[in-house]
């Protein structure tokens, strides 16, 4: 249905349908491989950790695909999301440029993780899931998928890394608020946990023993799932709720971006902005570029080999194509937890691989600067992760005024910072520290990348 539209939204503006880049990539997706035989993996291999609604999404190649009620109807409260022109942030910069940015931290848990979250649970309800299991770092993806398991009656257990679970008592105590059980890990409530803590009881954790812990705990149990907050096709497809509403928002404003910039971590924020606006320029109707903007210390994209590797720190998850610093690899404790992950998602690899996504690393301090600068302008206060968006776009800003043209940039704003004020103290003071690119442990991490013919 619908195949030549452009957008689907209804009278509140809300998108029908989530847009499937799949059905328009020039070429498929190479698929995901089983670690065990190297041969590519069906639904069959996925069906202990996934309900089959997101298996169906993960491989589906239908370009719209709608969204079901009661997920648009707990959307509605807070969708649609503000697009906002940082006109008081061209003026500071004094560019020709004009700045939109779409502010995903209107959420109930302030990111854009929600729309995926909403979606997923809602899928296990409807396949009578009683318990879903995650992990989550900073708490972000925990908070989200906490709210949405409340609002469809589900029953979650997360698996957050021990020393956030230590040092971040506040994104924990939002999860407690929605209801979810959360332990520090590693736990001895599974053997993957008991085994790290039997070789160091004082471990401090880490999201590949989380995911091993959480993962383990659903495939044992009958009535449990496993949700991960993004990397997936899936999560990726949830989230182009984002662009599709920006589109609308950006003809009602009678401009065109000429450049979609975003940060990414998994790629899944980034993907929502980006993909509804990337059919055009797949078509050759458009001459829009895009521009993903990441951790100089964590640098998937413009570092990375683009092969097989493990999604987890374990091996214990399918082989997937994509840019990869190695599974093995552990960032640097930059404060833009969101942004720590080795690899980078399939969709979002290939595109750049393709030549479709520049990307550009930016260290820490360079990040907070353009987040201050920003929060001076116009009032909101962006999540770390958020803010290497906001670099991009400023240094975009100044190449047009140097330059002296017109240029419109649109950013993705996938969060708040309002539980990060620690990290702001920090910078404030001048004790962030800027981590230098860390080739050696990358170049040792890109040996341990599993052999496959790719
Ligand atoms: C988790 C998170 C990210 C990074 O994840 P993506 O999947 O790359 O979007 C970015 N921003 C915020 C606010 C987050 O919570």
């Amino acid at each position: 249905m619908a195949n030549d539209t452009k957008y689907l939204l209804d009278e509140s503006r809300i998108p029908t349908h989530w847009y499937n880049i799949q059905a328009d990539l020039p070429h498929p997706l190479a698929p995901p491989l089983h670690p065990g035989t190297g041969q590519p993996i069906g639904p069959a291999d996925l069906a202990p950790l996934f309900p089959m609604g997101a298996i169906l999404q993960e491989v589906s190649t239908e370009r719209w695909i709608e969204i079901p009620e009661p997920v648009r109807e707990a959307y509605r409260l807070y969708r649609p999301s503000p697009l906002y022109r940082a006109r008081r942030l061209e003026r500071a910069l004094q560019t020709p440029a004009h700045i939109y940015y779409k502010y995903e931290g209107v959420s109930p848990v302030g990111s854009h993780k929600v729309n995926s979250a909403l979606a997923q649970v809602y899928m296990n309800k409807q396949e009578g899931v009683k318990r879903i299991t995650t992990e989550t770092g900073a708490g972000q993806w925990g908070s989200a998928l906490a709210f949405a398991c409340q609002m469809f009656g589900i029953e979650l257990k997360i698996y957050m890394v021990k020393v956030s679970y230590e040092q971040k008592p506040y994104r924990k105590a939002m999860m407690h608020v929605f209801g979810a059980d959360v332990v520090p890990s590693p736990s001895p409530d599974t053997n993957a946990g008991r085994s790290v803590l039997g070789e160091d009881p004082h471990s401090s954790g880490s999201l590949g023993i989380a995911i091993s812990e959480a993962v383990e705990d659903a495939a044992s149990r009958e009535d449990t799932k496993y949700s991960l907050g993004s990397v997936l096709n899936h999560v990726l497809l949830h989230q182009t709720v984002i662009g599709q509403e920006a589109q609308a928002q950006m003809e009602m404003a009678g401009e065109m971006p000429d450049v979609v910039i975003g940060c990414v971590g998994g790629g899944s924020n980034y993907a929502g902005l980006a993909f509804p606006f990337m059919r055009a320029r797949m078509a050759g109707e458009s001459k829009t570029r895009f521009v993903a903007a990441e951790p100089a210390s964590c640098p998937s994209l413009t570092k990375g080999l683009y092969t097989y590797d493990f999604g987890d720190t374990v091996g214990l998850t399918p082989l997937v194509k994509m840019h990869t610093l190695g599974h093995a690899f552990m960032p640097p404790a930059i404060h833009a937890g969101g942004l720590r992950y080795h690899g980078m998602a399939p969709l979002i690899s290939q595109l750049h691989a393709d030549g479709f996504i520049d990307a550009r690393a930016f260290p820490q301090n360079s990040v907070f600067d353009a987040a201050v600068q920003f929060t001076r302008a116009e009032g909101i206060l962006p999540a770390p992760e958020s803010a290497h968006a906001i670099r991009a776009a400023i240094d975009e800003a100044i190449e047009a005024r140097e330059a002296e043209t017109a240029r419109t940039i649109l950013f993705n704003l996938s969060g708040h910072g309002f539980l990060d004020l620690g990290a702001y103290e920090q910078y404030l003071a001048g004790d962030l520290e800027d981590y230098e690119y860390p080739a050696d442990r990358i170049e040792e991490a890109l040996k341990g990348i599993p052999k496959v013919a790719s």
